[in-house]
Formats: structure tokens, C-alpha cells, sequence
């Protein structure tokens, strides 16, 4: 093991480090493979979390016992690298404080996340850039892969993701056509992972920036646009730019970009991305996804990492940890009471005059994982909730309702431990099955994720339900029978 904190690592040092921490770590680490970069460098993290072996292997019935999946991507720009080390560093860090029993932070995170960090996206372009260089943009300079790409604009965008909800001919296979070796890594990966929380490093500001990153109107060019989680997308980079020791004042942290209120600041706001990777998290897997900015310096020296981690270690804590708030549940069909991989969880904030209507439902792309478990974050409130399954016509893509469960009213409070609500699915039925409009599913809905996540079978004893946590059960669903009033007519309607 190296001396942290006092070198850039090359990426066979960096390959080593994993491995050597996985080995001396074996119970509660893991390496993992995403694929390789064009040059064949392995893209290889390591997955943390108390007992993984527990995690891992077929779905199990019982009750819930699943950790919310948290991810962590570095050095997405090759010529941005403090986040690679730091991230490096943060699975030593979890990993000999736990074993020491030095932090009963890190301990308390193995516990409660199923974490995975890779440190490096883009290793090709790493090994173009130069320490000491604070800025540079070219493929020389080391931002682009070796195809000559900026990966952070090689993702499919809204404009794909409407090809993929309404143009027959269009498939998930077609998204893959024409990108960049990692990012159809990095796609496939982020489509299959459920995983709920995640932040993409980055070097040359000092913020953090939030989707949406690009307008879906083309016609707008300004002004701060707003996902239908905002609220949540404020809670989640505020979580880490607050605790940061310099990112709250970003003028002083790094003039060249100005002040920015809390030190976030929303993607198109700041500046357009078409093809960016957190939109296209949120969008086509419902993670949510920041992208974060430490060193305003792109390429600063190597004694500067220690600074860095003593800046951001709060932060990368405190945003991790936020993985726990809002609701997770579990859904299950009522025949068979089997659970459901792939239904799909609409929320509604109930204001103070408790009759939210039907067009305040907040759908996404979340849904529930092999084992038929979701994770929903939010910021407190009340909220009603519903989980429900879609299935499109292969020919139309038309979506129709085939199975709703009742409306749960929970309370989300201010707390890092997530609520539990569990759903029982049920055959949904029209009033009127020939009738033009009856069925809620005809309006277009958000695709639904390509398969379900690996399974994560049961823990331990303390992650089984908790009945008390749920506050109250709303009535039955009573789904309006209107081609604009339906569980899958996405809020995620982007004004
Ligand atoms: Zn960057």
C-alpha cells in the first residue's frame, strides 16, 4: 500500500490499490469490472458494504434486507483527477477506520450502503494529462478518451429518450449505436445498477451542479430548469456543497466562475450539456445523480490532495449518507404474493390543504429491483404514494396499466433512516375495456429500465420492517379513466 494522499496513482497503481484493499478487506469489499477503456485499461472499482457475501446470490423471500445503492465515478475528463484519488482514498478510509473501529461514521456507512466507487472513467485520457496543469480542454490535454470524445457528452439525451417511449423501430440497442467504448460501459452498468444516489467528479470549478443539464425545449436558452425533483436534487448538492470547508463561498473558492447561492447550481443554468451522464441517469435508470467540482485547478499538484480530502471528506460522508432518506418498500403481487421486479413508484407531496390532484403525481424511472424492492429518495413532506405495472405493445409502444396498488400516505421526516412502505399489487380493470380512453396507460409513459438490478437477498435482522413506520394508508387507487390522468402520464413532463 501506498502512502495516501501523496501522489497521483498511474492506473496500475491504482488497479493494485483496489486489489490490495479487497484482500485485506475481504468480507466488506469487492472489485468490480465495468468494462475496459478504448486502450484496454480495466474500468475496476470496489463495491463496499458489511458483508457483501450476504448481498449477493438469488433473491430470497422475507423481509426486507436490502441496502440503498450508492455510486461513485471519478475522473470522468482525464485531466481531472482529484476526485479519482479522493475517491480511492474514501474506500481506504471506510475500510481500515471500520477494521480499526477509528470512525464510527465510516462503520456505520458499511452498515446502512451498498457503495461502489470507481475511481476512473476515463484512464486513456489520464494518462495524457499533466500534473500541475490547471486547465486544458483538448485530447492532448488529456479530457477526451482516446477516441477523441468529451464522454461528459456521449450519453443519450431527451431527444433519445423520446425516440425510445415512441418510435417503434427505435430499441434500447439503437442507444448504444455510435458511442464511445466507456460510455457504453458506463451506460449498460448505470441501466442494470439500480442504484438510487450517485456523484460524477469533476475538476476545473468548485460546486456542485445538478440535472437537468440541458433544456428539452429548444427553444429555451436560459434560466434555471427544474426536473420534477427538484426540491430532492437541492437536498442532495446542498448535502454535499454545505459541509465542504470552501464550496459555500464558490467566489473565493474559484473567481473565474462567480458566486453561486449555497454553492450549487442547476446544469443548464450554468451552461447547457446535451448528452451529459447525469441527466441521462435520472432520466433513462430514476438515479439521481450530481455532478460535483472540487479543485478549480483541473490538474493541481499532488500536495494538494490532502487539502482536498480534509475539504471534501464531510462531504462525500454527508451525501452518501443522504442515500437513507425518503422511502424504500417492497412490492408484491397479490396473487402468489410474490414480489414484483420492475413496477414502477409515483409520489405525490400532500400540501397543507390535503387534497393533492391528480396532476400533482410525480412519476420517474424508479422502480423496484429483482427482489421487487425500490428505494424513493425525498425531502420531508407527506406524501401519497403508489407503485403500479405498465406493459408497452411492442408494435405502438403504447403503455397500458396492467396490475395498481392503493395509495399509502406517509410522513418523510428530516432524518437519514428512510420510511417503509410496502405495496400489494392488484389485477387493475377498466370500467370500460372497449371504451376508447379507458384504460390510464394509454398516455406515453418513461420507458422502463432494461432489467432489474442483481438480486440482494436478505442481511440482517435490524433492516426487516418496521410496520410502526407507516403513518397512515390512503383509499384505494381510483385511477381516472382520461388519457391525461394516469399513473404513467409522466410528471417528468419537463416544462
Ligand atoms: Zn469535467
Amino acid at each position: 500500500m501506498s502512502c495516501p494522499l501523496t501522489s497521483y496513482h498511474t492506473h496500475s497503481q491504482l488497479h493494485q490499490e483496489l486489489l490490495s484493499l479487497a484482500e485485506r478487506h475481504p468480507r466488506h469489499a469487492r472489485l468490480f469490472m465495468v468494462g475496459s477503456s478504448s486502450l484496454g485499461h480495466p474500468l475496476v472499482g470496489i463495491r463496499l458494504s458489511r458483508d457483501l457475501s450476504r448481498l449477493e446470490g438469488p433473491p430470497r423471500a422475507g423481509p426486507l434486507r436490502t441496502r440503498p445503492r450508492v455510486k461513485l465515478i471519478g475522473n470522468m475528463h482525464g485531466n481531472e483527477p482529484v476526485g479519482r484519488e479522493l475517491l480511492l482514498y474514501f474506500a481506504r478510509y471506510l475500510l481500515e477506520s471500520d477494521a480499526r473501529r477509528s470512525d464510527p461514521r465510516a462503520s456505520a456507512m458499511l452498515d446502512n450502503v451498498d457503495l461502489h466507487i470507481l475511481p476512473t472513467m476515463n484512464p486513456d485520457g489520464f494518462a495524457r494529462g499533466e500534473e500541475g496543469k490547471c486547465s486544458g480542454g483538448s485530447y492532448r490535454a488529456g479530457r477526451l478518451n482516446e477516441g477523441r470524445r468529451d464522454l461528459n457528452r456521449d450519453f443519450p439525451d431527451f431527444y433519445e429518450w423520446t425516440l425510445l417511449r415512441e418510435e417503434p423501430n427505435y430499441t434500447e440497442k439503437d442507444l448504444y449505436d455510435r458511442r464511445q467504448t466507456e460510455t457504453k460501459h458506463l451506460m449498460n452498468w448505470i441501466l442494470r445498477g439500480n442504484f438510487v444516489l450517485s456523484a460524477n467528479f469533476h475538476d476545473g470549478a468548485v460546486l456542485v451542479n445538478y440535472p437537468w443539464d440541458n433544456y428539452h425545449d429548444r427553444e429555451r436558452g436560459s434560466g434555471v430548469f427544474r426536473t420534477p425533483d427538484h426540491e430532492e436534487f437541492y437536498m442532495l448538492a446542498t448535502g454535499y456543497s454545505l459541509s465542504h470547508a470552501t464550496m459555500p463561498n464558490t467566489s473565493a473558492a474559484c473567481e473565474q466562475w462567480g458566486h453561486f447561492q449555497d454553492g450549487v447550481t442547476n446544469g443548464a443554468d450554468w451552461y447547457p450539456v446535451f448528452g451529459g451522464m447525469q441527466d441521462f441517469n435520472y432520466l433513462f435508470a430514476g438515479t439521481m445523480e450530481v455532478t460535483v467540482e472540487i479543485s478549480c485547478c483541473k490538474f493541481p499538484h499532488s500536495r494538494r490532495l490532502l487539502r482536498e480530502w480534509e475539504y471534501n471528506k464531510d462531504s462525500l460522508f454527508n451525501f452518501v449518507e443522504q442515500a437513507q432518506k425518503g422511502i424504500m418498500g417492497e412490492v408484491r403481487e397479490e396473487a402468489g404474493n410474490r414480489p414484483v421486479p420492475g413496477a414502477r413508484i409515483r409520489v405525490r407531496r400532500v400540501g397543507r390543504h390535503q387534497s393533492p390532484s391528480e396532476r400533482d403525481w410525480r412519476d420517474s424511472s424508479v422502480t423496484t429491483d429483482e427482489s421487487g424492492v425500490f428505494w424513493r429518495i425525498l425531502v420531508p413532506g407527506v406524501y401519497d404514494v403508489q407503485a403500479f405495472v405498465t406493459k408497452a405493445d411492442p408494435q405502438t409502444k403504447e403503455r397500458k396499466t396492467t396490475s395498481t396498488s392503493e395509495v399509502r400516505r406517509v410522513v418523510v421526516q428530516d432524518e437519514k433512516r428512510h420510511r417503509i412502505v410496502n405495496f400489494t399489487l392488484k389485477k387493475y380493470r377498466n370500467k370500460d375495456d372497449d371504451g376508447d380512453d379507458a384504460d390510464p396507460a394509454t398516455v406515453r409513459s418513461p420507458p422502463a429500465p432494461p432489467s432489474p438490478r442483481p438480486a440482494t437477498p436478505p442481511t440482517s435482522e435490524e433492516d426487516a420492517v418496521d410496520s410502526s413506520q407507516i403513518v397512515q394508508t390512503a383509499q384505494p387507487a381510483r385511477l381516472r379513466s382520461s388519457k391525461t390522468l394516469s399513473p404513467s402520464d409522466q410528471r417528468l413532463v419537463f416544462q
